[in-house]
């Protein structure tokens, strides 16, 4: 198993513009998050360094379920009659069934090595509340996860998970942060959002110099967390003989993308080994292909610091769709970076195509994959059927970021023939942006 995690940071030509005050539009030093993380996490979020150890503990915790399979998808090359070859990591096998396990077991230490005693986190779909429960849990930190309350009603076996881990899960907004109560003063039927949500856990955690918070994307160090799954599949592919032409990964804020892609771009940024990289977004959450590159909010209420990215406009609210994670209106400063500056690739593939890409994985793989992994799985699909017209033999690998077994109402939905695929126009992307933009540095 690798014992480091590499940071992209040190081959990146451009490297990540500075995150900005919001008040003041000036750069904003490290130390403005000392209140909600711990110093090592802080620090990694600005490191330089190419390569960053994991620790011991760390290390033992992964060996749990990692190294993860690299599985060739044969029987799925086999229904599309394609010549390329198909790859996929699986990230399913992790406890909490995602990718996401990966990033939470590193916070988890190093909060608890620093003595901090209870981490508060936001959850959506529930697949990072699940992960961090269960990283908390071994290192003997208290969670308490607060959860966007239509999912804590729709998704009662994520809830059962967390608590199992012994998490504390609460419906958000709630009447235990100043946050919470304002929601419920002025509605207090508020079925919640990922934006409350994040108030009441960072409240939470500003409040009590014994409680941080923990953030399951986006940031630099949960990529660079991340960066254990193409580490490995790199040493397993050196065992195969073969490497991959093409990488896919689906994307919501970017850290299973940024996690399989980075090591290849590696040998790529260093003129080793050519590769393409293809994050896949959801056509209704689509900020890498029709957002702007720009200034804005990392979260929905506006807390965060201002972060150079892609986006659709912190405010913007993307349409119910199946794959919760993909629902995050910006991506990661290090994707966005690299993508302008033309070193990744994007797509945005609609639900009803990642479903049925997700039936025909499910018939010829035998694993049912997580809604946000479908976006993978179609891409791929398009790539392998490039391939059979044009007869190339293309090595294709893609992340299976996690599995869809508590997703069983998604697929209800899919197999009953209700869902539709949404077509945003442009005026709605318009009109947040246009908020964001008055946002900008002079
Ligand atoms: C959260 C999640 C994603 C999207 O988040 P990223 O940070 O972009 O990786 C994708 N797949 C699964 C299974 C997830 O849980």
């Amino acid at each position: 198993m690798p014992r480091k995690w590499y940071n992209i940071v040190a081959d990146m030509p451009n490297k990540p513009l500075p995150p900005l005050d919001p008040k003041t539009k000036k750069p904003i030093g490290p130390e403005a998050l000392s209140p909600i993380f711990p110093q090592e996490v802080i620090r990694q979020e600005v490191s330089n360094e190419r390569y960053i150890d994991i620790p011991e503990p760390v290390l033992e915790k992964y060996r749990i379920y990692r190294p993860s399979p690299l599985i060739r998808a044969t029987e799925l090359e086999k229904a599309l009659g394609t010549p390329a070859k198909i790859y996929y990591k699986y990230e399913g096998v992790s406890p909490s069934g995602s990718h996401k396990t990966n990033t939470a077991l590193a916070q988890a230490y190093y909060n608890s090595k620093e003595g901090v005693k209870k981490i508060t986190t936001e959850t959506g779909a529930g697949q990072w509340g699940s992960a961090l429960s269960y990283a908390c849990a071994q290192f003997g930190l208290e969670c308490e996860v607060y959860m966007v309350k239509v999912s804590f009603e729709q998704k009662p076996y994520r809830k059962i998970l967390m608590n199992t881990f012994g998490a504390n899960v609460i419906a958000s907004p709630s009447d235990q942060t100043e946050s919470g109560r304002q929601v419920l003063a002025k509605n207090p039927h508020s079925t919640g959002s990922l934006g409350i949500a994040i108030s009441e856990a960072i409240e939470m955690a500003v409040k009590d110099e014994h409680t941080k918070y923990s953030l399951g994307s986006v940031l630099n160090h949960v990529l660079l967390h991340q960066t254990i799954i193409g580490e490995e599949a790199l040493k397993q592919f050196e065992m195969t003989g073969d490497y991959p032409d093409v990488i896919i990964a689906p994307l919501g804020g970017g850290s299973n993308f940024a996690g399989i892609a980075f090591p290849f771009l590696r040998n790529k940024l260093q003129g080793k080994r050519d590769v393409r990289a293809i994050a896949v977004e959801s056509a209704s959450c689509p900020k890498l292909t029709r957002g702007t590159f720009m200034y804005d909010f990392g979260d929905t209420a506006g807390y965060t610091p201002l972060l150079p990215m892609y986006t659709l406009g912190h405010d913007f609210e993307p349409a119910p769709i199946h794959a919760g994670g993909l629902r995050y209106h910006g991506a990661s400063v290090l994707c966005s970076q690299l993508l302008k500056d033309g070193l990744i690739e994007a797509s945005a593939i609609h639900q009803i195509e990642c479903f049925e890409a997700g039936k025909l994985f499910a018939n010829t793989e035998a694993i049912i994959p997580a809604p946000e992994s479908n976006h993978a799985i179609a891409q791929t699909i398009r790539e392998a059927k490039a391939c059979k017209e044009k007869g190339e033999v293309k090595t294709i690998l893609f992340n299976l970021s996690g599995h869809g077994f508590l997703d069983m109402s998604a697929y209800g939905d899919y197999n009953a023939g209700k869902l539709s695929d949404y077509n945003l126009p442009q005026s709605r992307i318009d009109e947040s942006i246009l908020k964001a933009e008055a946002l900008q540095p002079q």
